[in-house]
């Protein structure tokens, strides 16, 4: 009898983020983990997956006043205020991951053209 393989964190966030769409809140939620670690993991997440043909969709920030949608942001970290209105109340970003290029949201390049 093999006993059950103990998944890393890493596995689980990926095993629930292709069955739905998560934020990082929801994320420490169900793997009993702080949202900092969350977002720790995920780059090296989005790099694993990679070689499966699979990627990170992220809709990203929004703002809750305005509606300004944090596009240009590199990091997966939620901002901390509006660039347009300066408030606070920021919707968090969300994860799934899909196994095709379709709805991906375009990072932007990196430096100066
Ligand atoms: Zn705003």
């Amino acid at each position: 009898m093999k006993p059950d393989k103990q998944l890393t964190v890493r596995e689980q966030i990926i095993r629930c983020l292709e069955a739905e769409p998560m934020t990082a809140r929801d994320l420490s939620k169900a793997l009993r983990i702080s949202e900092k670690e969350v977002y720790s993991h995920l780059p090296s997440i989005e790099k694993s997956i990679r070689h499966q043909k699979k990627q990170i969709k992220i809709t990203p920030c929004s703002c809750l006043n305005c509606g300004f949608e944090f596009k240009d942001r590199k990091t997966y970290k939620k901002p901390g205020k509006c660039p347009e209105c300066k408030k606070s109340r920021i919707e968090p970003a969300v994860f799934q991951i899909t196994g095709s290029a379709e709805g991906r949201f375009p990072l932007p390049s990196a430096g100066p053209v």
